[in-house]
């Protein structure tokens, strides 16, 4: 397998080897540029000086008067050589002593007295006298700067090479930690099987920060899907596990030799009672795992729904008497919405039924119904045991119940059937209790989901 570098070290070196060019270039071209330049000027300075003293140098009968002869000026040292090549001034000598032909208007180099020297010759003749004039310059001095640049380059680049280097790994080390932390969070949830684990917050606000929070944000979703699956799983089968051991121990008693008939009955009536229970459980929950799956197709039409509601609490009525409750209807009529009739109906009887069921003996129930400005409220209240403030939120969730013993029969479906129809609807639910008094609930309802 071909083994790759990190992203750190290939960034790094990249970035490095960038620099090392670029400064290696820089460098070359700044010691070339110098060595120009600063030769041009010697050169320059040393034609005009020899050529300065040319004019300057007159001849009285053959003599040379160097009087307005400099000798010595930017650098260059001037000597005059008669025509056969004797020095004839300065007639102090300088102790220079360079071995090197006398060439007419010739730039050259030559060694003398241990170092180099930048030597230019010129022949004139004055007063019929010819002579030479000489100018000397020394190239230690731009050989020594030019030496010391290339030192000064030769400790600086990797100094500053390895500077840069180590400041970019450690930028780069840094930044890449919390995809490090990430890897390691993912590697202890898969390992540990922890959803609960977090990428830990640097409390900086970069990017990769930023991506640490999204998969934390990912994170506490996908565990609180995966606890609420838990939890409905456990909650399903412990609902199904009540009817089904009734079920089962009458079954046993009515077949065993001591049952007479009319034990038998009584036995085979609770097990119907426990079977439509069961079924009444599995078809909500097929009904909620459709429209959780996202597979649920409303049947749109355009319903009455005091109408509706009408119909729903005639059915109901009966059962209210049974238990003492009296009925009140406040419908405002003629209020028409979009909808799935089938489940307005199942919403206004959930919240009927539970109105009647959590009642006291001789409560009343109201249904309300009145237009609101694009759609309507629909008002269930009850005088009935009421819900305390922390089990308020509670109610909407699947097979909650305040009190599974006074739930009478209830599996705690009802009301978040309730909440998701009117959601699916457009609409929202709300939900006003006094404990020991009585409950509201509202529910609004737009009068065409699609608009
Ligand atoms: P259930 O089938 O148990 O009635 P619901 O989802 O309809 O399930 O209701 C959940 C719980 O909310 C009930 O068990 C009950 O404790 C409480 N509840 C619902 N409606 C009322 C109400 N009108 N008054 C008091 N408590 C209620």
């Amino acid at each position: 397998m071909k083994k790759r570098l990190s992203i750190k070290a290939r960034v790094t070196l990249w970035y490095t080897g960038l620099l090392i060019l670029l400064l290696c270039l820089g460098v070359a071209y700044l010691l070339t540029f110098t060595d120009r330049i600063s030769n041009q000027q010697l050169r320059d300075a040393l034609q005009d000086v020899v050529s300065d003293a040319v004019q300057s140098a007159q001849f009285d009968y053959g003599e040379l008067d160097d009087e307005d002869v400099d000798f010595y000026r930017d650098g260059v040292s001037v000597f005059f050589y008669d025509e056969s090549g004797y020095l004839i001034a300065p007639r102090v000598n300088q102790g220079i002593q360079v071995n090197a032909l006398l060439e007419d208007q010739v730039l050259k180099t030559a060694r003398g007295g241990g170092e180099d020297w930048l030597i230019y010759d010129l022949y004139a003749r004055e007063d019929g006298v010819g002579f030479w004039v000489r100018g000397m310059t020394s190239l230690s001095g731009t050989q020594g700067t030019l030496r010391e640049l290339f030192l000064l380059a030769l400790i600086g680049v990797p100094g500053f090479v390895l500077v840069a280097a180590l400041g970019g790994w450690q930028i780069t080390r840094r930044a890449f930690l919390p995809v490090g932390r990430m890897a390691e969070t993912a590697n202890a949830i898969t390992s540990g099987k922890d959803l609960s684990l977090r990428v830990p917050d640097d409390g900086s606000r970069d990017e990769l920060s930023r991506l640490g929070g999204t998969v934390n944000a990912m994170l506490e979703r996908l565990q609180e899907a995966f606890e609420r699956e838990k939890q409905f799983t456990s909650d399903v089968s412990h609902e199904l596990r009540t009817p089904t051991a009734v079920i089962r121990s009458q079954c046993e008693y009515a077949l065993s030799p001591q049952a007479g008939e009319p034990e038998r009955r009584e036995a085979l009536e609770a097990v119907l009672r426990q079977s439509q229970r069961i079924s009444t459980i599995i078809s909500q929950l097929l009904l909620l795992a459709r429209a959780e799956n996202g597979k649920f197709t409303p049947n749109w039409e355009r319903v009455n729904f005091s109408e509706l509601c009408e119909m729903v609490a005639l059915e109901l009525e009966g059962r209210a008497r049974e238990r003492q409750v009296e009925f009140t209807l406040e419908l405002q009529p003629e209020v028409w919405l979009v909808g799935d009739e089938t489940l307005l109906m199942r919403l206004v009887n959930n919240l009927l039924t539970n109105a009647i069921r959590y009642n006291k003996e001789g409560g009343s129930v109201t249904l309300r119904l009145s237009t609101l400005p694009g759609g309507c409220l629909l008002e269930v209240a009850d005088t009935g045991i009421g819900i305390r403030p922390e089990d308020q939120k509670k109610v909407w969730r699947r097979f909650y119940r305040v009190d599974a013993a006074r739930s009478q029969g209830g599996c705690g479906l009802g009301l978040s059937m309730v909440q998701w129809i009117a959601q699916l609807h457009g609409g929202r639910v709300e939900l006003e209790s006094a404990y020991g008094v009585g409950s509201v609930f509202r529910v609004q309802l737009p009068e065409d989901p699609k608009k």
